[in-house]
């Protein structure tokens, strides 16, 4: 687990340089062990305090199986560290629509950090891997 951890880490830096994310941000990174999500590998809790302050927690979906992880990792770190970066816009287009419109912001907002993941991922499909 803390050699996955520790992976993780490494990629985050990684895309950080490439993202241009520098040491302003604060991106820490956790595991969620006991959360089994089969529909999430990987999310991004954004302190709403400080905009400056990011956590990205990984599923066991994602890192309990090598393989998966080795195909998947570098998508799922570059789709959360864009949703940092989309984070300004996303708060302020939820704030002007206000709650009742929140799901909806939230979900231009993925579909916006898919399409630009796809430039550094590529266009290839996702392994899937079952276990
Ligand atoms: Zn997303």
């Amino acid at each position: 687990m803390k050699a996955r951890l520790r992976a993780v880490e490494r990629v985050v830096k990684k895309w950080r340089t490439v993202l241009l994310i520098d040491s302003k941000w604060d991106v820490a990174v956790g595991a969620a062990i006991d959360k089994e999500d089969p529909n999430t590998i990987a999310s991004i809790d954004l302190d709403y305090g400080s905009y400056w302050n990011a956590e990205i927690t990984v599923y066991p979906k994602l890192i309990d199986n090598t393989e998966y992880f080795k195909e998947n990792l570098d998508a799922a770190v570059i789709h959360e560290l864009l949703h940092l970066v989309m984070w300004p816009l996303t708060s302020f287009a939820v704030n002007l629509a206000g709650n009742d419109s929140e799901r909806e912001v939230n979900k231009l907002d993925d579909q916006i950090v898919k399409q630009l993941e796809k430039v550094f991922c590529g266009r290839k499909k996702k392994k899937k891997v079952v276990g």
